[in-house]
């Protein structure tokens, strides 16, 4: 489906920046949540789906047709939908080792952009709704249980109460979560720490400093401005800087562990895990 427009708004009314860059007297594909953008692929929702994704291959007459959760509907998913299309283009075509890999990539990017954007509407990720993580804080190389005492010792008077597990994700996403104990109605705040960390190569401060990210959304809530969800604000990342190996902290994630990961996963498909 495509129109001559000056730009459009997708079904949500929301504009979107892409498309307005490229606004004009050229023909853009209309966006929706019903097809990807450049229409090849085709999307239904599904309320019982919660973290996964299923495709139809298309015939002749037909074009693929993926079934998305009911959440991934929405304007903030339309990138997610975009990979997903490139997804099913891709799976769709003769396995090769090297499309295998780039699937195996595509996935994992899904799968992670999913989190943070659910993280960033507040969705509780460790709820019974979307999965309930088992407390797992004992890795090969790092009891995170003897991390964490020592982070909120040294950073917080020892004041934090927190659970902290290794988190079950291939992706490198970490995160803190709030759950309510069924029983007592007590607040419960879970840390997910991703096993990327978990590695020989990863030095004590890099694992202290992801868990001291953590301990600081317990420390510092996000806060509601404007009717926008501030996560990391000001305050926050004034205070990240505290953490005394902040700078190496931030090399090491953004140089070693997407090197991890991708170990991770080729270890994960395996079937070494
Ligand atoms: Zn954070």
């Amino acid at each position: 489906m495509t129109g001559r427009v000056s730009f459009q708004t997708d079904l949500f009314g929301r504009h979107d920046p892409e498309e307005e860059k490229n606004a004009g007297s050229i023909t853009v594909p209309l966006t929706s949540n019903k097809a990807s953008r450049d229409g090849s692929v085709l999307f239904t929702y599904g309320a019982s789906l919660k973290k996964s994704i299923r495709f139809r291959s298309g015939c002749f007459f037909s074009r693929p047709e993926a079934k998305l959760p009911k959440y991934m509907g929405t304007p903030e998913f339309a990138f997610v939908r975009e990979l997903i299309a490139e997804w099913v283009g891709l799976a769709s075509r003769r396995k090769t080792a090297a499309s295998r890999k780039k699937v195996r990539e595509v996935l994992s990017r899904i799968w992670n952009a999913t989190d943070r954007i659910l993280l960033n509407k507040g969705v509780n990720l460790a709820s019974a709704e979307y999965r309930l993580p088992l407390i797992k804080p004992e890795g090969r190389v790092y009891n995170l249980n003897q991390v964490f005492a020592a982070v909120n010792a040294e950073y917080f008077d020892g004041a934090l109460k927190s659970r902290i597990t290794w988190s079950s994700r291939t992706g490198g996403l970490s995160f803190h979560t709030v759950r309510r104990d069924p029983l007592s109605k007590e607040q419960i705040n879970i840390i997910s720490i991703s096993r990327g960390y978990d590695f020989e190569n990863c030095p004590l401060y890099a694992v202290s400093g992801v868990v001291y990210h953590e301990c600081l959304h317990i420390a510092i809530p996000p806060q509601v401005i404007n009717g926008r969800r501030v996560v990391h604000g000001k305050n926050f990342r004034q205070r990240e800087r505290l953490f005394t190996h902040y700078q190496e902290w931030i090399k090491w994630h953004s140089e070693i562990l997407p090197k991890n990961v991708r170990v991770m996963n080729r270890v994960r498909k395996n079937g070494e895990i």
